[in-house]
């Protein structure tokens, strides 16, 4: 969408993900305070402007084809000459003036399409793949391209099902049949949906070849997708719009990614917390040193303070993995495991015999006399 498309969701104030109904309760609130009707004399021009944009933007939002189309190309699709359907604010406008219109919701009626083709749109079905990735793409975040199969629609007969169709003979291809109703108040004259072509305008002649006349195909979707860092084993993650098409123009479903961790050779994950256990050989515990040990952005240094225990656990702050909501960051906990020597020389033995009998009265004093 480029820079000079108008936003139609910001105009009528809604997300984009609003739902239809979300949108016709904006359009008729602002349709509603900018009826050129209710303007003040000063305002007129101002008013009628503003309906008229409220008008266009909910003549593409209210119309899920048109929206569709909206979404994908912006508003350009929908200037004279664009190809697309485009919509004749004139019509409602004149309408409303001449007063065919009982009320708001016969505008809806007509800018909605009322049934017909619309209430045979349904959503298409949201799919799940299942992607695996490693811890250190978990805490960092990934790019993946992933594969899978979804309906699509038949690109030979464009998700229509046929090549040939011919106008509707029944509303001369409008998709709406007039009725006349004459009360005690007036002439009414409403417009329904035509039953022959379902709204459609026109009827096919022949069936598509490719698809069957479904109008849709199962076809291969290449998709790239970011994973955030903090990710959790049994996350599933939304990509609104990839599911399954929707058919008769119905929306898309969404596809749920759930991602899995892969164990990691070192590394055990608690919630943000990494857990390692590294080797300490005798003499590094007893007097002490500087261990580089991993991380899961790389190696760091830990320092082993003289006189360190076998399964002490040193804890590195913000060593671990990032929150999913961006609210800090995990720890690393470093177990260590001192190994005892299996083979020592007579001087050794001698030596650590002395140490272990000093820091054993020690203890024993100190347990003594506190
Ligand atoms: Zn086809
Ligand atoms: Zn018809």
């Amino acid at each position: 969408m480029n820079m000079a498309d108008k936003d139609y969701y910001k105009k009528l104030g809604v997300e984009r993900q609003a739902t239809k109904d979300d949108i016709k309760k904006a359009f008729k609130k602002l349709a509603m305070k900018y009826h050129p009707d209710r303007a003040p004399d000063d305002k007129k021009k101002e008013y009628e402007e503003k309906f008229k944009e409220i008008n266009e933007a909910v003549s593409v939002l209210g119309d899920d084809k048109k929206r569709a189309q909206y979404d994908q190309y912006g508003s350009a699709a929908f200037q004279p000459g664009a190809g697309f359907e485009g919509f004749d604010f004139s019509d409602v406008m004149s309408q409303f003036r001449s007063g065919t219109f009982g009320n708001f919701d016969d505008i809806f009626e007509h800018v909605f399409g009322g049934g017909g083709r619309r209430t045979r749109a349904r959503r298409g079905a949201d799919l799940l793949y299942e992607t695996e990735i490693t811890l250190e793409e978990a805490a960092k975040g990934a790019e993946k391209t992933i594969q899978f199969n979804k309906l699509e629609h038949c690109r030979a007969c464009d998700g229509k099902g046929a090549l040939k169709f011919e106008t509707c003979h029944h509303c001369q291809g409008s998709g709406y049949l007039q009725r006349t109703t004459r009360t005690a108040f007036g002439i009414f004259q409403q417009s329904g949906p035509c039953g022959s072509c379902r709204g459609q305008g026109e009827v096919a002649q022949d069936s598509c070849a490719e698809c069957q006349g479904e109008g849709l195909l199962r076809k291969k979707k290449k998709l790239e997708v970011s994973i955030p860092a903090g990710v959790e084993s049994g996350l599933r993650l939304r990509v609104a719009g990839e599911g399954e098409v929707g058919e008769q123009n119905g929306p898309p479903g969404d596809l749920y990614l759930q991602v899995q961790i892969k164990n990691h050779p070192y590394f055990q994950r608690e919630g943000m917390n990494l857990y390692l256990t590294v080797p300490l050989s005798f003499t590094q515990a007893a007097l002490g040193d500087e261990i580089e040990v991993p991380t899961i952005d790389g190696k760091a240094i830990l320092k082993i303070p003289a006189g360190t225990d076998s399964e002490t656990i040193f804890r590195m702050q913000g060593k671990g993995i990032p929150s999913l909501r961006h609210t800090g960051r995990g720890d690393q906990l470093v177990k260590v495991k001192i190994e005892v020597p299996k083979k020592l020389s007579r001087k050794q033995m001698e030596q650590i015999k002395e140490l272990h009998e000093e820091k054993a009265s020690k203890g024993f004093l100190k347990r003594m006399f506190g």
